[in-house]
């Protein structure tokens, strides 16, 4: 049961980049933090020392905000869409080239399964900067059919133009590194943006490897700067910023109400991906062959550290004994171990703090008369491994089934027939409203159910259908604005009208 994955060792590539002096990324240099503060990144399935990486103090998010400042003036803003879109390409392409390296530093540093971190790398990495490179040459504004002045009929012409918001401070999670970067830089670059990219500071890694791409793609200097350190020094600075003018942060929701605080001096625009709760609702008429894979998937894909995870499962009494012992038996037999091993289906929590979070949302839940199905403690020895947890007979007044425990515990409730308002109300029933799903052949219930959940995003019959071209982000606490298709290019450009008098 959840028997551990075999070791396996770094490739010479991974070893001969962790071993260089990672140092932050500004205005197309490597540059020491100025106070030469440090962070130490650790291997979060052996807790064995990887590479310690510049850490930015105030003074290097004033030195990255000016190389941003002078790059969105510079050549950057002279260049065709076309140029800008090659570029952009390109960056994907450079990823591409290195994905092997990309994606073993993603496991080594965040501990997800080699091929979790291959498949989201090459299609929300590479996909998503293609996607957005596309969008370059379609950035419209409009011709406005009106005198604004009393003058006559085609004596005037109004139009508008869409202009890049100017200097982006993108702040992103340690969950998926280098899929937020990519989702950050996306949109961001299309639009004419400059960036500045603080990666979190357990997991560094695969953003300065993205400051090697940068350059070998030939994106112009200041265009991309990137600046690892703690999100109290470095991220705080940033946020507040005058110089920069808007911040994409992707991260908790007690975070996202400190950057509204302190985005509030210069009143820079803000765009908030928070966490989530999200509800899987299972009624009995449900293929449970494709249910109980996708349940299981769901909640504890990137060991329940993704804030699509669908951590409470809402299933119809009918068949709640069928679709509990099928998740668990699935639960039961994924194989937990460091995310290089070809073996491992699920692999160790980001950090000991994180674990020891997880553990107590855990101790919280048996006290508060959970069932435990399965799972329920970590394992013994190296590296921060917690069992996927299953506890059914929940109810939305227990902690563990309102608040986000980012970790592998899935919630399992029970509902009767009757009233789809009120198996809603259940699944609405927290401050989030992220993602969600609902699993029913019965077109009807499915639409119904749609219109009464209060997310973002809502699927049929299966959970968190992402694409870099369908729009994704959160409702009530779990975020403002939109990531992904036209509309996640739109928070990163300002509308200029024009009225011409004849
Ligand atoms: P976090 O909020 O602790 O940190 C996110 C980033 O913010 C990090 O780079 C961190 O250094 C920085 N930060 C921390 N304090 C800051 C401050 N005072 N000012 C500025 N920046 C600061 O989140 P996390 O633990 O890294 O990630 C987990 C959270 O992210 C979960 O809540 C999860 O749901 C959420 N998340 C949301 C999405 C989404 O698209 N909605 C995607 C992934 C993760």
């Amino acid at each position: 049961m959840n028997a551990p994955a075999k070791t396996h060792t770094p490739s010479p590539a991974a070893r001969e980049f962790l071993a260089r002096r990672h140092q932050l990324f500004i205005g197309g240099q490597w540059l020491p933090a100025v106070d030469g503060g440090e962070i130490a990144v650790h291997d979060p399935a052996t807790e064995a020392p990887l590479a310690r990486v510049a850490s930015a103090g105030a003074n290097d998010i004033d030195r990255a905000v000016a190389a941003a400042r002078k790059a969105l003036g510079g050549e950057w803003s002279r260049l065709s869409s076309h140029q800008r879109s090659r570029l952009i390409w390109r960056l994907a392409d450079e990823l591409e080239a290195n994905l092997d390296l990309a994606v073993e530093l993603e496991v080594l540093d965040n501990g997800m399964p080699r091929m979790v971190a291959h498949y989201s790398i090459a299609k929300f990495g590479c996909d998503f900067l293609r996607y957005y490179a596309g969008w370059c040459t379609k950035i419209l504004g409009e011709t406005i059919p009106v005198s604004p002045q009393d003058v006559p009929n085609g004596e005037s012409l109004t139009y508008t133009r869409r202009e890049p918001i100017g200097v982006v401070g993108a702040i992103i999670p340690w969950n998926s590194p280098l899929v937020m970067a990519t989702l950050k830089l996306g949109p961001a670059l299309a639009a004419g943006c400059t960036v500045i990219l603080k990666p979190a500071e357990l997991t560094p890694l695969t953003a300065l490897l993205l400051g090697d791409l940068v350059r070998k793609a030939g994106i112009p200097d200041g265009v991309v700067n990137i600046v690892p350190g703690y999100g109290h020094i470095a991220g705080a600075a940033l946020a507040a910023h005058d110089g920069v003018d808007k911040i994409a942060f992707t991260g908790s929701t007690e975070v996202g109400k400190k950057i509204l605080h302190a985005a509030a001096g210069n009143l820079k625009r803000v765009t908030l991906e928070l966490g989530g709760k999200s509800p899987m609702v299972v009624f009995p008429d449900a293929n449970l062959e494709r249910v109980i894979p996708g349940a299981a998937r769901g909640a504890f894909f990137l060991q329940g550290q993704n804030c699509m995870a669908s951590t409470r499962l809402f299933v119809h009494e009918d068949v709640f004994d069928k679709v509990v012992e099928g998740v668990t038996r699935m639960a039961n037999g994924f194989r937990l171990g460091p995310g290089l091993a070809a073996d491992s289906d699920l692999g160790p929590l980001i950090s000991a703090e994180q674990r020891e979070r997880v553990l107590g949302y855990i101790a919280a839940g048996r006290d508060s008369g959970a069932q435990l199905v399965c799972g329920g403690e970590a394992l013994p020895g190296k590296g921060h491994f917690v069992r996927p947890t299953i506890f059914s007979h929940t109810d939305m007044g227990m902690k563990i089934a309102r608040e986000e425990i980012f970790g592998p515990v899935l919630c399992v409730q029970p509902f009767g027939d009757g009233d789809l308002q009120a198996v809603a109300r259940e699944a609405n029933r927290t401050i989030y409203g992220l993602s969600g799903s609902v699993w029913t052949r019965d077109i009807s219930v499915a639409h119904r159910m749609v219109n009464l959940i209060d997310s973002g995003q809502v699927s049929i019959n299966c959970h968190a259908a992402v694409d870099p071209a369908i729009p994704f982000g959160g409702n009530r606490q779990s975020g403002w604005g939109r990531e992904f298709g036209r509309e996640g290019l739109d928070p990163y450009l300002k509308t200029k009208a024009t009225t011409v008098m004849f």
